[in-house]
C-alpha cells in the first residue's frame, strides 16, 4: 500500500489544527484535531512512498511511535485515502498504459470521489472496461451519449440504429459532418471508437461461448420526440423479462429528459408510465395512438445545447449505475425545458396495474435516497451520502447487478 491522500479534493487549514478537504459541500469533508506536524505528514501522503518509509519519516519529524499508521487508518476510514497501487492485478496492468491513464485521470480522481476505500477507485475504473452497454438510437442524444460512455473508459459499447446519417443528426460530440449519408449504426460505432481512449480488454474468452453476454445497461435514446415522451412499453417487454437495466434518455420538443432507470421489477417501467399517465388523464391513450400514427418525416425540435446536456446528464446517469451507485433516475424521469432550464424530477413509482412486477414491498428503501453515513472518526461533518445506502440495497437485491 503507498497511501495517497485524494488529490481530488483540495486541502485547507480553518484555524491551527483543523483541516478541511475539499472545496465543494458535496464531498468535502472537516477533520480535527490536526497538529502542525501530522499536517506535514499529509503533504508525504502522495503515493510515492509504502508504510514503512513513512514511519521512518515519522520517525525523523518526532512523531510519536505508531502516529503514522493511526493518521492513515484515520484518513482511510473517513474515506479520504487512496492507494496508489491499489486496485488489484487488472488496475495495476492498467496503470501500465501511461497514455491511457493520463486521458482518465480525472476520471478516476472523479471516482475517488465516491469511492471510499483505498483501490475502490481504480477497481471501478477498471471495471468499466469490462462492461459492455447498448444504446438503441444514435442521433443528436445517442451518438452523443454513447461516444462520452466510451470516453469515461466503458469498454465495450454497442449502437443500434437504421437508415442512413442526415445533416442533422452531425453533432460535435457525437456524429461528425464526414459521416453524412453512412450508416446510421456504423457511423456511430466508429464514432465510439474514436472517443475511446484505447482499445478496452479483450472479453476474457470462456472455453464454450455457449450464450452471448448480456449487457449491463442498455440506453434507450429514440430520435423520436414521441419515443421520448410517451416510450411504448412494447419495446422494453424483452428488458423487463430479461431483468436488463435501462434508461431513457432525449428530446421532445423543448423538453429534454434523462430517466427513468429501470431495475426490472424493482423501479416504475415505462409501462408503469403509461398506465400513471392513463390514470391521470382519460384522453392518454388517444393522443398517443394519434402521435404514433403521425409519423411522416418531419422535422424535430431538438435544440443541439439541449441534446447534448441530456446525452451528458445521461451519460452520468448510466455511469453511476454501472459503478455501483443509484443515479436519482432510478424512479424517476428528470425533465429540463428550455428556456428557463431548470431540471426537476418527476417521481415514477411502480404501478399496480404494470405487468412488470415492480409492486414488492422493499421499494420505500430506495426512494427515499436520504440519510448521512453515520460514520464517528475524530470529529468529521460529512455531507449526507445519498446514495450509498439505496445502491446498497440495490446491491442486496441482486438479479440486475449479476452480470458484474
Ligand atoms: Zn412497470
Amino acid at each position: 500500500m503507498h497511501p495517497m491522500v485524494k488529490p481530488a479534493l483540495r486541502r485547507g487549514w480553518r484555524d491551527l489544527n483543523t483541516v478541511q478537504f475539499g472545496m465543494a459541500p458535496a464531498h468535502a469533508l472537516v477533520l480535527g484535531p490536526m497538529d502542525i506536524a501530522t499536517g506535514g505528514l499529509l503533504a508525504l501522503l502522495d503515493g510515492t512512498r509504502g508504510l514503512p518509509l513513512l514511519r521512518d519519516e515519522g520517525d525523523r519529524m518526532g512523531l510519536p511511535e505508531g502516529h503514522v499508521d493511526t493518521l492513515v487508518e484515520r484518513l482511510a476510514e473517513s474515506g479520504l485515502l487512496d492507494d496508489a497501487t491499489g486496485g488489484g492485478p487488472a488496475a495495476a496492468a492498467l496503470r501500465e498504459k501511461e497514455a491511457v491513464m493520463e486521458r482518465l485521470r480525472p476520471d478516476l480522481a472523479a471516482l475517488s470521489l465516491v469511492a471510499r476505500g483505498p483501490g475502490a477507485d481504480m477497481e471501478r475504473l477498471t471495471a468499466r472496461r469490462t462492461l459492455r452497454v447498448q444504446v438503441r438510437g444514435a442521433g443528436r442524444v445517442g451518438a452523443t451519449l454513447a461516444a462520452l460512455l466510451a470516453g469515461a473508459g466503458v469498454g465495450q459499447i454497442d449502437v443500434r440504429d437504421g437508415g442512413r446519417v442526415e445533416p442533422k443528426d452531425v453533432t460535435p460530440g457525437g456524429l461528425p459532418a464526414e459521416s453524412v449519408g453512412e450508416r446510421r449504426d456504423l457511423a456511430a460505432r466508429r464514432a465510439v471508437r474514436r472517443a475511446a481512449p484505447d482499445r478496452p480488454p479483450r472479453a476474457s474468452a470462456s472455453p464454450a461461448q455457449e450464450e452471448e453476454p448480456g449487457f449491463s445497461l442498455v440506453i434507450l435514446a429514440p430520435r423520436n420526440g414521441v419515443d421520448v415522451h410517451a416510450p411504448d412499453p412494447a419495446d422494453a417487454e424483452h428488458l423487463i423479462t430479461s431483468g436488463t437495466p435501462h434508461l431513457y434518455a432525449g428530446v421532445v420538443e423543448g423538453t429534454g429528459i434523462v430517466g427513468p432507470l429501470v431495475l426490472p421489477g424493482e423501479t416504475g417501467c415505462a409501462g408503469c408510465l403509461d398506465q400513471e399517465r392513463c390514470d391521470r388523464d382519460e384522453y392518454w391513450p388517444r393522443l398517443v395512438a394519434q402521435w404514433r400514427s403521425g409519423r411522416r418525416h418531419r422535422v424535430e425540435a431538438c435544440d443541439l445545447a439541449l441534446a447534448s446536456t441530456v446525452a451528458g446528464l445521461a451519460a452520468a446517469h448510466a455511469l453511476a449505475f454501472l459503478d455501483g451507485q443509484l443515479p436519482s433516475s432510478a424512479g424517476a424521469r428528470w425533465e429540463v425545458s428550455a428556456p428557463g432550464f431548470v431540471w426537476h424530477a418527476r417521481p415514477l413509482g411502480p404501478h399496480p396495474a404494470c405487468p412488470c412486477a415492480a409492486t414488492g414491498e422493499d421499494n420505500e428503501e430506495r426512494t427515499t435516497p436520504e440519510g448521512g453515513e453515520p460514520d464517528g472518526t475524530m470529529t468529521e461533518q460529512h455531507p449526507a451520502s445519498s446514495s450509498s445506502r439505496t445502491a446498497h440495497a440495490a446491491r442486496r437485491s441482486g438479479t440486475w447487478r449479476a452480470h458484474v
